[in-house]
């Protein structure tokens, strides 16, 4: 009897991407396994039951009562995991930091679990980095929302009406979204500068033709992240930052430290000092924001600035970040699979390290540490 693999039509609110795309629907056939899918699963990402030539279509109670694998987008609610079989394996985004109820409930019915967010960045594994697929499908459509909101062009002009100047774009967080939103609005013509705690991202930046902005702070942190900033340190790169953010007619930020609130980079007095019809896009919104005037879900207007605070962009482009994201999960899942049957190889540094839960016990020790912290 073959592995069955059970892909859901996601239920969080928004969610319009789908864990598994046609294409990698008939690969994962290839590797033996049979593939269930709930109808219309695809839909919202433009992947319509028609594609699925190699699914087998089913409802969700089905799906959940009969995976032994279930890929997911967004974690699994609560309910989804009770229905699950004892000893199935789920694998999406796991939220883990944030959700101690759904790991608590992953461990209690038995589940083996994999957050595509804890799979370790290393070399071997970049092919199924979810993180980095699904930031870049963020970094770009940041450049593209900050393009829309300007009441400007960001190309220059020469025109017989006269010479229009180039819009000036500040990216703070050169990581792998703010080096695709960089790329995104250089292409657009803007003239862009861009900051980030770590050196390596100074040639980073340089690569994509946008200027580094000099604060003297470098803060580089453990496994290639950026580490939080002391009160000193934050100082000193205010001051630069400040003047650089007043200068600009959009600021992309997409600063973020793992496990941690996103460090605050614009202040709502540095905001305030921006032109009236100058936007922030705050990409970091989710984990609390880069501005201290950012509303996630929202657009707020002070002065005539425009603060963007949207929440889950690869959502807003959920054909390729779909196609992404399954590829991912399918480069992650081909070595497990051996004949059609499950083979995973527990002491391979990337299933060690995406594991979350197995066999009634939490795996991954700061999600275990959480659910022990005594409540106050
Ligand atoms: P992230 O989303 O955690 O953070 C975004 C950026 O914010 C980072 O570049 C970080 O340095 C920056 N940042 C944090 N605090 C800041 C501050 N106070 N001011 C300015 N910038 C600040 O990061 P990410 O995009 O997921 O990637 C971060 C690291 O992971 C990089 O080193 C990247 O090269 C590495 N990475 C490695 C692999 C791999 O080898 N497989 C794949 C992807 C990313």
């Amino acid at each position: 009897m073959s592995v069955v693999v059970g892909i859901l039509k996601e239920t969080a609110a928004k969610e319009t991407r789908v864990a598994v795309v046609p294409e990698i629907a008939s690969k994962l056939k290839t590797l033996g396994v049979r593939v269930l899918i709930e109808r219309g699963a695809g839909a919202s990402a433009n992947f319509p039951d028609a594609l699925y030539t190699d699914a087998e279509f089913s409802d969700a109670a089905t799906i959940l009562a009969s995976a032994d694998i279930l890929l997911k987008v967004q974690p699994p609610s609560v309910t989804e995991v009770a229905a699950l079989k004892k000893g199935a394996v789920v694998i999406g985004f796991m939220q883990a930091y944030a959700r101690p109820d759904l790991v608590l409930s992953l461990k209690e019915h038995g589940i083996t679990s994999f957050a595509m967010e804890l799979v370790p960045r290393i070399s071997r594994a970049q092919s199924m980095d979810a993180l980095s697929s699904q930031a870049s499908v963020a970094g770009y459509k940041a450049a593209l929302i900050a393009a829309d909101t300007l009441e400007k062009f960001m190309p220059m002009l020469t025109t017989a009406a006269g010479t229009i100047r180039p819009a000036a774009v500040l990216v703070l967080g050169a990581g792998v979204a703010g080096l695709q939103a960089i790329a995104t609005a250089k292409r657009l013509g803007a003239v862009v500068e861009a900051y980030d705690v770590r050196s390596a991202t100074k040639d980073q930046v340089k690569s994509l033709g946008a200027k580094f902005v000099e604060t003297g702070v470098f803060a580089e942190g453990a496994g290639g992240y950026a580490r939080e900033l002391t009160p000193a340190e934050t100082a000193r790169q205010q001051e630069v930052l400040d003047a650089r953010i007043a200068a600009s007619d959009a600021v992309i930020s997409t600063a973020s430290v793992p496990g941690r609130p996103a460090p605050r980079l614009i202040s709502r007095a540095a905001a305030l000092r921006m032109r009236p019809g100058s936007v922030i896009v705050d990409v970091a919104a989710e984990q609390g924001g880069n501005c201290e005037l950012t509303k996630a879900g929202e657009t707020v207007v002070h002065n005539g600035v425009k603060i963007v605070g949207p929440l889950n962009l690869p959502a807003s482009l959920p054909y390729h970040a779909s196609e992404m994201y399954s590829r991912n999960l399918f480069n992650l899942l081909k070595p497990a699979i051996a004949a059609g049957e499950l083979a995973i190889d527990w002491s391979d540094e990337v299933f060690a390290g995406a594991l979350l839960t197995r066999e009634g016990e939490i795996k991954h020790a700061a999600s275990r540490a959480i659910l022990e912290e005594p409540k106050t």
